[in-house]
């Protein structure tokens, strides 16, 4: 009895550690993979991503995003004209 506790214990603190990825695959249904990475993600769904890691390529991502949100504003803008 206590020997099955204790691997009932064990499988837990595996369960923990081997979460699966979960990220939405093309068929619809959810990945089965391990994901160990970035956000609990596999390797097919940016668990090797770091992101940007230098101050510079930080602030050109930074740039970039802003650029986009720039440009969504003015069509949202756009579209309220017409609307
Ligand atoms: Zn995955």
């Amino acid at each position: 009895m206590r020997a099955w506790l204790e691997m009932a214990a064990r499988l837990e603190r595996q369960e923990a550690r081997n979460r699966r990825c979960g990220a939405r695959t093309r068929a619809g249904t959810p990945c089965r993979a391990q994901g160990s990475g970035r956000g609990n993600r596999c390797k097919n769904h940016g668990g090797l991503c770091t992101g940007a890691r230098s101050a510079e390529g930080r602030a050109r991502i930074a740039a970039a995003q802003r650029k986009r949100w720039a440009a969504w504003r003015a069509q949202r803008a756009r579209n309220e004209e017409i609307a």
